[in-house]
C-alpha cells in the first residue's frame, strides 16, 4: 500500500512529510484516513496500512469524540480554510495502546471539487513531551557550554567502576565514544606515563581520606599530541561515609599552559641577562680601576715632581689628565656601586638613623658646592623635630648628596635649594629637596631614573655628570624599602622627595 498516490504531491511536500518530527495527518470529507506520514506512526503508534480507510475515531479517545465531531463539522462549514495551532486549544489524541495524548494541532481544509480533504498537523505538547524536550535542549546548551569553555564533566561509579564523559571530554582527549571503553584503567592509559602515578595517588587520596581531588596533569591523545588538563572532582558518600560516586571536571588549559611556560622562561631569561650585566659591569669597572688609580696615581707625581718640575705647560696637561681621570674614576665608582645594588650584592646595615643628623650633614658637605655656586641651602628639617629611621645610614647620606648635588648644579645663581620633611601616615619620612632651578621637560620624565639618562641642555653651559646619580638612588631607595619621586616645572624649578621607612615603635625597643 501506498503512502501517497503517485504524483497526487510535489516531491518536496513528500520528502517533508517523511522527515518532518511533526506528526502529519490527511482525511477525507468523511474523516477516513487517507494519509499518515512516519512522525504520525511514531506518535500514535500505528502504521500507515492499520490507519489507511479507517475513521479518525480511532485516534480520539471515547469521551472525546462528541465534542470532536462537532469542532471538525463547524471547521468544515466555515469560510475560514486554516486554523492555526497556538490560536485553538490543545486536544487530546489516543496511541494504540490506548495511551493519552496532549497535541497542539493546525489544521487545513482544501475544498476543491476533486479532491476534498482535512490536513491537521500534530505535536506532542504532553508534560512528558515537553520535559524531554526542554532537557534535550538544556543539555545541548551545556554541551555547547562545555566546548566553549573547553569544560567536560564526568561521573565516576565507584561501586560498578563505571565511568560518564561529555561529549567535550571525548573531545579534549581525542577519542571517539564508541573508541573508548569507559573504566578508570583505560582513564589512566590516556595519561601521561610520567603523571600516571600521581593522578592515581590523587585519586586515592581523595577517595580514602576525603581530601579535595584537585589535580594538573599531561595526557597524551591518540594521535600523539600532549595536552595539559585541570581535573577538579567531588566525592559523594553513603550515610556510612562509604564512597558511592565521584564526579568531577576536566578543564583543557593547553593553551594557558603554554603561555605560562613561555612567560617564565622569558623571566628566567631576562633576569639571567640582568644578572649577566650586572656581573659584567661589576667586573669591567673593577678591572678599570687599577689601571686607572695608576694613571692618577704617576701623574699626581709628575706634577709634584720637585726634583724634575715641569714646565707651566706640562703643568697644564698633566692638569688635564688628573682632572679627565677623576672624572672617569668617579664614573666607575658609581657604575660598579649600582651594578652591585642590581646584583643585590650590597650588604645593607639597618639600624636606628636620627634623619635630623644625616640631613644637617650633607646639607654642611655640600654647602661650600653651593656656595661656588651661588646657591643658598635652607635646611628646615634637621633643626625641628626628631624624627628616626630604621635604615642604612650610609646608603641614606648618599641618596640626601644626589639629590642634593643635582639640585644645586641644575640651579641658577642666587638660586636656593629648601630641605623639608614631614613624618606621613603610612610610617614613612618624608624628605624633600626643593630647587630654583631649570625643572625638567616632561618629555624626559620617564627617563629620569633610567641610567646613563642626561637632559640635553642646549642653552645653558654643560653641567657635570654622568647620568647615574638618580637611578642609583632609586635603587638604593628601593633596596631601603621606601619611595622616590619628584614634581618639576621648567624655569621655575624641581622638587625631589624620598620617603624612608620611620622607626616603628616595636623595632625602636629592641
Ligand atoms: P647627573 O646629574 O650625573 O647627570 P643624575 O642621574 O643625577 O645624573 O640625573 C640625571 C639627569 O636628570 C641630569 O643629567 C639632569 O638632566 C636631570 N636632573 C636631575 N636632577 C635635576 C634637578 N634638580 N633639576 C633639573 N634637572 C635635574
Amino acid at each position: 500500500m501506498k503512502r501517497y498516490e503517485q504524483g497526487s504531491i510535489p516531491f518536496e511536500i513528500e520528502e517533508f512529510l517523511e522527515l518532518t518530527s511533526d506528526a502529519v495527518v490527511s482525511l477525507d470529507y468523511n474523516l477516513k484516513i487517507v494519509s499518515f506520514n512516519p512522525a504520525a506512526e511514531l506518535l500514535f503508534g500505528y502504521t500507515f496500512e492499520e490507519v489507511s480507510g479507517k475513521p479518525l475515531d480511532l485516534l480520539i479517545p471515547e469521551e472525546f469524540k462528541d465534542i470532536h465531531h462537532s469542532h471538525v463539522g463547524k471547521f468544515k462549514a466555515e469560510a475560514k480554510t486554516a486554523r492555526q495551532m497556538n490560536t485553538r486549544s490543545l486536544v487530546t489524541g489516543k496511541t494504540k495502546d490506548g495511551g493519552r495524548l496532549t497535541l497542539g494541532i493546525s489544521i487545513h481544509k482544501h475544498n476543491a471539487a476533486s479532491t476534498r480533504r482535512l490536513t491537521a498537523i500534530c505535536q506532542n505538547v504532553s508534560i512528558g513531551a515537553v520535559i524531554s524536550n526542554a532537557l534535550a535542549s538544556s543539555e545541548s546548551r551545556l554541551a555547547r557550554a562545555q566546548t566553549i569553555a573547553h569544560i567536560g564533566n564526568w561521573e565516576w561509579d565507584i561501586v560498578s567502576g563505571s565511568l560518564r564523559w561529555s561529549d567535550e571530554i571525548f573531545r579534549i582527549f581525542g577519542l571517539q565514544p564508541q573508541e573508548f571503553e569507559a573504566t578508570y584503567e583505560a582513564f589512566l592509559d590516556i595519561i601521561h606515563p610520567e603523571d600516571r602515578q600521581r593522578v592515581s595517588d590523587a585519586v586515592n587520596e581523595a577517595v580514602e581520606n576525603d581530601t579535595p581531588y584537585s589535580i594538573v596533569h599531561r595526557l597524551i591523545c591518540p594521535n600523539g599530541e600532549e595536552k595539559v588538563v585541570q581535573e577538579l572532582g567531588e566525592i559523594l558518600r553513603d550515610s556510612h561515609g562509604n564512597p558511592l560516586r565521584m564526579d568531577g571536571i576536566v578543564h583543557d588549559i593547553t593553551k594557558e599552559w603554554k603561555i605560562k611556560e613561555a612567560l617564565l622562561q622569558a623571566t628566567g631569561e631576562a633576569r639571567k641577562a640582568d644578572e649577566a650585566k650586572s656581573r659584567f659591569l661589576a667586573s669591567m669597572s673593577h678591572e678599570l680601576r687599577t689601571p686607572l688609580n695608576a694613571v692618577l696615581g704617576f701623574a699626581q707625581v709628575l706634577k709634584d715632581d720637585t726634583t724634575h718640575p715641569l714646565s707651566p705647560d706640562q703643568v697644564d696637561r698633566v692638569g688635564y689628565i688628573i682632572d679627565g681621570g677623576r672624572h672617569l674614576l668617579k664614573l666607575v665608582n658609581r657604575t660598579l656601586d649600582l651594578a652591585r645594588i642590581e646584583a643585590g650584592q650590597m650588604e645593607l646595615l639597618l639600624d636606628e638613623v636620627h634623619a635630623n643628623e644625616v640631613v644637617e650633614d650633607c646639607a654642611a658637605m655640600l654647602t661650600p658646592q653651593a656656595r661656588l655656586q651661588g646657591v643658598k641651602i635652607i635646611d628646615e628639617f634637621s633643626t625641628g623635630p626628631s624624627a628616626y629611621l630604621h635604615t642604612d645610614q650610609l646608603r641614606c647620606n648618599q641618596i640626601l648628596v644626589n639629590l642634593l648635588s643635582n639640585a644645586i648644579k641644575y640651579n641658577h645663581k642666587s638660586g636656593t635649594v629648601t630641605i623639608r620633611g614631614h613624618e606621613t601616615n603610612d610610617g614613612y619620612l618624608h624628605l624633600s629637596v626643593t630647587d630654583t632651578g631649570i625643572g625638567i621637560p616632561e618629555k624626559d620624565y620617564e627617563h629620569l631614573f633610567v641610567m646613563f639618562h642626561r637632559i640635553e641642555m642646549t642653552d645653558r653651559p654643560a653641567v657635570e655628570g654622568t647620568g647615574i646619580g638618580l637611578a642609583a638612588s632609586k635603587a638604593l631607595v628601593e633596596s631601603l624599602s621606601g619611595r622616590i619621586g619628584f614634581e618639576s616645572e621648567v624655569g621655575v624649578g624641581s622638587t625631589f622627595w624620598i620617603e624612608l621607612p620611620l622607626l616603628s615603635e616595636e623595632a625602636g625597643k629592641l
